[in-house]
Protein backbone atom coordinates (compact mmCIF):
# COMPACT_ATOMS: atom_id res chain seq x y z
CA UNK A 1 0.00 0.00 0.00
CA UNK A 2 2.93 2.59 1.14
CA UNK A 3 4.63 1.97 -2.49
CA UNK A 4 1.12 2.72 -4.35
CA UNK A 5 0.74 6.19 -5.42
CA UNK A 6 -3.17 6.15 -4.33
CA UNK A 7 -3.38 5.59 -0.66
CA UNK A 8 -5.78 5.46 2.19
CA UNK A 9 -5.17 7.97 5.54
CA UNK A 10 -7.40 8.28 7.83
CA UNK A 11 -9.19 11.44 9.77
CA UNK A 12 -7.94 12.45 12.66
CA UNK A 13 -9.57 15.79 13.21
CA UNK A 14 -12.23 18.16 11.87
CA UNK A 15 -12.36 21.51 13.54
CA UNK A 16 -14.67 24.07 12.55
CA UNK A 17 -11.96 27.66 11.92
CA UNK A 18 -14.39 29.89 11.28
CA UNK A 19 -17.41 30.81 13.72
CA UNK A 20 -20.81 29.88 13.94
CA UNK A 21 -22.31 32.77 12.47
CA UNK A 22 -20.02 32.98 9.27
CA UNK A 23 -21.45 32.56 5.90
CA UNK A 24 -18.51 30.67 4.87
CA UNK A 25 -17.26 27.19 6.33
CA UNK A 26 -13.40 26.64 6.72
CA UNK A 27 -12.26 23.26 8.48
CA UNK A 28 -9.00 22.35 9.53
CA UNK A 29 -8.87 18.87 8.80
CA UNK A 30 -6.03 16.86 9.89
CA UNK A 31 -5.55 12.78 8.13
CA UNK A 32 -3.17 10.49 9.56
CA UNK A 33 -1.68 7.25 8.33
CA UNK A 34 -3.57 4.49 8.71
CA UNK A 35 -2.35 1.36 10.93
CA UNK A 36 1.30 0.18 9.70
CA UNK A 37 2.24 3.01 7.45
CA UNK A 38 4.26 6.10 8.15
CA UNK A 39 3.65 9.75 6.76
CA UNK A 40 5.12 10.79 3.38
CA UNK A 41 7.37 13.36 3.83
CA UNK A 42 6.66 16.53 2.06
CA UNK A 43 8.66 20.05 1.32
CA UNK A 44 7.02 23.18 2.00
CA UNK A 45 4.19 24.10 -0.34
CA UNK A 46 3.47 20.82 -1.82
CA UNK A 47 -0.25 19.47 -1.57
CA UNK A 48 -1.92 15.85 -2.11
CA UNK A 49 -4.80 14.94 -4.05
CA UNK A 50 -7.93 13.68 -1.78
CA UNK A 51 -10.89 11.60 -3.29
CA UNK A 52 -13.23 9.59 -1.23
CA UNK A 53 -12.85 5.13 -1.46
CA UNK A 54 -14.89 3.67 -4.17
CA UNK A 55 -16.51 7.34 -5.57
CA UNK A 56 -15.72 9.10 -9.14
CA UNK A 57 -18.40 11.82 -7.81
CA UNK A 58 -17.58 14.25 -6.42
CA UNK A 59 -14.11 14.19 -8.48
CA UNK A 60 -11.40 13.97 -6.34
CA UNK A 61 -9.44 17.54 -5.59
CA UNK A 62 -6.42 18.42 -4.86
CA UNK A 63 -5.79 20.56 -1.19
CA UNK A 64 -2.35 22.43 0.08
CA UNK A 65 -0.56 20.63 3.21
CA UNK A 66 -0.56 23.02 5.87
CA UNK A 67 1.54 20.66 8.76
CA UNK A 68 4.91 22.10 9.76
CA UNK A 69 7.41 20.18 7.57
CA UNK A 70 9.52 19.23 10.28
CA UNK A 71 8.16 16.02 12.68
CA UNK A 72 4.93 16.10 11.58
CA UNK A 73 2.31 13.20 12.61
CA UNK A 74 -0.67 13.80 10.19
CA UNK A 75 -1.37 16.47 7.10
CA UNK A 76 -3.21 19.08 7.81
CA UNK A 77 -5.56 20.96 5.99
CA UNK A 78 -8.11 24.18 5.31
CA UNK A 79 -10.58 23.46 3.16
CA UNK A 80 -13.14 26.11 2.13
CA UNK A 81 -17.19 24.54 1.65
CA UNK A 82 -17.31 25.32 -1.97
CA UNK A 83 -18.86 22.58 -3.78
CA UNK A 84 -19.39 18.67 -3.84
CA UNK A 85 -16.00 17.36 -2.78
CA UNK A 86 -15.34 19.89 0.12
CA UNK A 87 -18.90 19.87 1.51
CA UNK A 88 -18.34 15.97 2.31
CA UNK A 89 -14.87 16.89 3.88
CA UNK A 90 -16.47 19.60 5.74
CA UNK A 91 -19.02 16.81 7.30
CA UNK A 92 -16.62 14.21 7.79
CA UNK A 93 -16.24 12.22 10.93
CA UNK A 94 -12.83 11.14 12.18
CA UNK A 95 -11.80 7.70 11.53
CA UNK A 96 -13.30 8.13 8.28
CA UNK A 97 -10.62 7.06 5.97
CA UNK A 98 -10.02 8.93 2.43
CA UNK A 99 -8.05 8.52 -0.70
CA UNK A 100 -5.05 10.16 -1.20
CA UNK A 101 -2.02 10.73 -3.64
CA UNK A 102 0.98 12.53 -3.44
CA UNK A 103 2.56 14.95 -1.99
CA UNK A 104 2.37 16.04 -5.49
CA UNK A 105 3.85 19.92 -7.35
CA UNK A 106 7.31 21.57 -6.78
CA UNK A 107 6.58 23.48 -3.65
CA UNK A 108 8.08 26.38 -2.87
CA UNK A 109 11.73 26.26 -2.50
CA UNK A 110 13.66 28.70 -0.88
CA UNK A 111 17.32 27.31 -0.71
CA UNK A 112 18.51 29.28 -3.66
CA UNK A 113 17.80 32.60 -1.53
CA UNK A 114 19.62 32.01 1.41
CA UNK A 115 20.20 35.40 3.14
CA UNK A 116 17.31 37.03 0.98
CA UNK A 117 14.71 38.96 2.34
CA UNK A 118 10.97 36.25 1.98
CA UNK A 119 7.67 37.84 1.27
CA UNK A 120 4.54 35.16 2.02
CA UNK A 121 1.17 36.45 0.47
CA UNK A 122 -2.10 34.46 0.45
CA UNK A 123 -5.80 34.76 0.89
CA UNK A 124 -8.01 32.59 2.24
CA UNK A 125 -7.24 29.09 2.15
CA UNK A 126 -4.50 29.82 0.85
CA UNK A 127 -2.58 30.53 3.64
CA UNK A 128 -2.18 26.68 4.01
CA UNK A 129 0.72 26.49 1.80
CA UNK A 130 2.31 29.25 3.22
CA UNK A 131 2.41 28.44 6.45
CA UNK A 132 4.57 25.18 5.97
CA UNK A 133 6.96 27.72 4.38
CA UNK A 134 6.86 30.01 7.74
CA UNK A 135 7.26 27.13 9.79
CA UNK A 136 10.07 26.00 7.75
CA UNK A 137 11.96 29.35 7.90
CA UNK A 138 10.79 29.46 11.91
CA UNK A 139 13.71 26.45 11.98
CA UNK A 140 15.83 27.90 10.25
CA UNK A 141 15.18 32.15 10.80
CA UNK A 142 19.03 32.72 10.59
CA UNK A 143 19.27 31.90 7.38
CA UNK A 144 16.83 34.46 5.71
CA UNK A 145 16.54 38.55 6.18
CA UNK A 146 13.53 40.36 6.49
CA UNK A 147 9.99 38.00 6.68
CA UNK A 148 7.15 39.29 5.75
CA UNK A 149 3.50 37.46 5.77
CA UNK A 150 0.76 39.36 3.77
CA UNK A 151 -2.75 37.52 4.45
CA UNK A 152 -6.25 38.35 2.96
CA UNK A 153 -9.50 37.74 4.34
CA UNK A 154 -12.83 38.69 3.12
CA UNK A 155 -13.84 39.71 6.46
CA UNK A 156 -12.88 39.40 10.21
CA UNK A 157 -15.00 36.27 10.55
CA UNK A 158 -12.91 35.07 8.06
CA UNK A 159 -9.83 35.02 9.23
CA UNK A 160 -7.55 31.70 10.00
CA UNK A 161 -4.80 30.79 12.54
CA UNK A 162 -5.14 34.69 13.81
CA UNK A 163 -3.40 34.04 17.20
CA UNK A 164 -0.77 31.81 15.74
CA UNK A 165 0.00 34.67 13.34
CA UNK A 166 0.29 37.51 15.89
CA UNK A 167 2.77 34.81 17.86
CA UNK A 168 5.12 35.18 14.68
CA UNK A 169 6.31 38.65 15.77
CA UNK A 170 8.43 36.19 18.45
CA UNK A 171 10.17 34.96 15.69
CA UNK A 172 10.43 38.62 13.92
CA UNK A 173 8.02 37.76 11.16
CA UNK A 174 5.82 40.72 10.97
CA UNK A 175 2.89 39.91 9.57
CA UNK A 176 -0.29 42.70 7.68
CA UNK A 177 -3.61 41.15 7.81
CA UNK A 178 -6.03 42.48 4.99
CA UNK A 179 -9.83 42.46 5.23
CA UNK A 180 -11.59 43.27 1.84
CA UNK A 181 -14.41 44.09 3.88
CA UNK A 182 -13.73 46.06 7.36
CA UNK A 183 -15.54 46.81 10.40
CA UNK A 184 -16.18 49.87 12.89
CA UNK A 185 -13.08 48.51 15.32
CA UNK A 186 -11.11 47.74 12.17
CA UNK A 187 -8.13 49.61 12.12
CA UNK A 188 -5.69 47.81 9.69
CA UNK A 189 -5.79 48.00 5.80
CA UNK A 190 -8.93 47.06 3.86
CA UNK A 191 -9.13 45.87 0.31
CA UNK A 192 -6.81 43.63 -1.52
CA UNK A 193 -3.35 41.87 -0.37
CA UNK A 194 -1.47 43.71 -3.90
CA UNK A 195 -3.06 47.34 -2.77
CA UNK A 196 -1.24 46.44 0.64
CA UNK A 197 2.02 45.47 -1.37
CA UNK A 198 1.93 47.90 -3.65
CA UNK A 199 1.72 50.51 -0.04
CA UNK A 200 4.34 49.12 1.86
CA UNK A 201 6.56 49.46 -1.31
CA UNK A 202 9.07 46.27 -0.28
CA UNK A 203 12.45 46.64 -1.18
CA UNK A 204 13.03 44.10 -4.33
CA UNK A 205 16.91 44.15 -4.08
CA UNK A 206 17.37 40.91 -2.31
CA UNK A 207 13.96 39.22 -1.63
CA UNK A 208 11.63 36.73 -3.10
CA UNK A 209 7.90 36.47 -3.14
CA UNK A 210 5.72 33.07 -2.67
CA UNK A 211 2.43 33.85 -3.69
CA UNK A 212 -0.60 31.21 -3.01
CA UNK A 213 -4.17 32.16 -3.58
CA UNK A 214 -6.89 32.11 -6.28
CA UNK A 215 -5.11 32.72 -9.96
CA UNK A 216 -6.93 36.32 -10.12
CA UNK A 217 -5.20 37.16 -7.12
CA UNK A 218 -1.85 35.42 -8.00
CA UNK A 219 -1.80 37.06 -11.82
CA UNK A 220 -2.20 40.96 -9.69
CA UNK A 221 0.28 40.13 -6.82
CA UNK A 222 2.44 38.88 -9.78
CA UNK A 223 2.32 42.30 -11.71
CA UNK A 224 2.29 44.80 -8.15
CA UNK A 225 5.48 42.70 -7.98
CA UNK A 226 7.29 42.90 -11.13
CA UNK A 227 5.82 46.86 -10.96
CA UNK A 228 8.70 46.63 -7.53
CA UNK A 229 11.17 45.18 -9.14
CA UNK A 230 11.19 41.20 -8.57
CA UNK A 231 11.81 39.53 -11.54
CA UNK A 232 10.00 36.26 -12.63
CA UNK A 233 12.53 34.26 -11.06
CA UNK A 234 11.56 35.53 -7.51
CA UNK A 235 8.06 34.97 -7.73
CA UNK A 236 7.55 31.84 -6.67
CA UNK A 237 4.73 29.53 -6.83
CA UNK A 238 3.55 26.37 -5.49
CA UNK A 239 2.46 24.40 -8.79
C1 LIG B 1 -2.95 23.19 -6.23
C2 LIG B 1 -4.28 23.40 -5.56
C3 LIG B 1 -4.35 23.52 -4.18
C4 LIG B 1 -5.59 23.71 -3.55
N1 LIG B 1 -5.61 23.84 -2.20
C5 LIG B 1 -6.79 24.04 -1.57
C6 LIG B 1 -6.84 24.20 -0.15
O1 LIG B 1 -5.79 24.15 0.55
N2 LIG B 1 -8.05 24.37 0.43
C7 LIG B 1 -9.22 24.43 -0.31
O2 LIG B 1 -10.29 24.61 0.29
N3 LIG B 1 -9.19 24.31 -1.64
C8 LIG B 1 -8.02 24.10 -2.29
N4 LIG B 1 -8.01 23.95 -3.65
C9 LIG B 1 -9.31 23.89 -4.36
C10 LIG B 1 -9.86 22.45 -4.27
O3 LIG B 1 -9.03 21.55 -5.00
C11 LIG B 1 -11.27 22.30 -4.86
O4 LIG B 1 -11.32 22.94 -6.10
C12 LIG B 1 -12.32 22.89 -3.93
O5 LIG B 1 -12.37 22.17 -2.70
C13 LIG B 1 -13.72 22.84 -4.56
O6 LIG B 1 -13.98 21.53 -5.00
P1 LIG B 1 -15.45 20.94 -4.94
O7 LIG B 1 -15.44 19.66 -5.71
O8 LIG B 1 -15.94 20.91 -3.54
O9 LIG B 1 -16.33 22.02 -5.71
P2 LIG B 1 -16.28 22.57 -7.26
O10 LIG B 1 -17.61 22.17 -7.79
O11 LIG B 1 -15.08 22.02 -7.91
O12 LIG B 1 -16.12 24.08 -6.95
C14 LIG B 1 -17.18 24.94 -6.58
C15 LIG B 1 -16.81 26.41 -6.88
O13 LIG B 1 -16.00 26.95 -5.82
C16 LIG B 1 -14.83 27.60 -6.33
N5 LIG B 1 -13.76 27.36 -5.34
C17 LIG B 1 -13.08 26.21 -5.17
N6 LIG B 1 -12.21 26.31 -4.13
C18 LIG B 1 -12.33 27.54 -3.62
C19 LIG B 1 -11.71 28.22 -2.54
N7 LIG B 1 -10.77 27.64 -1.73
N8 LIG B 1 -12.08 29.52 -2.31
C20 LIG B 1 -13.02 30.10 -3.08
N9 LIG B 1 -13.66 29.50 -4.12
C21 LIG B 1 -13.32 28.24 -4.39
C22 LIG B 1 -14.58 26.91 -7.65
O14 LIG B 1 -13.87 27.78 -8.54
C23 LIG B 1 -16.00 26.62 -8.14
O15 LIG B 1 -16.54 27.76 -8.78
C24 LIG B 1 -6.79 23.78 -4.31
C25 LIG B 1 -6.71 23.66 -5.70
C26 LIG B 1 -5.50 23.49 -6.33
C27 LIG B 1 -5.46 23.38 -7.83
Amino acid sequence: MQHSSIYRMRVKKNIRMTPAGCADTVILLALEPVYGETLRPFKPGQFVRIGIPRLNEPAPGFFAIASCPEHPDSYEFFVKHAGPLSAYLCDINEGTELEVEGPLGKGFDLSPFKGADVYLVGVGTGIAPLRTVWQEIIHHREDFGKVSIYAGFLTEMHQLITEELEELSRHHIEVSIILEIGHDSWDGPIGYVQHALEADAPDSTHAVACLAGMSAMVDACTETLQNLGFDESRILLNH
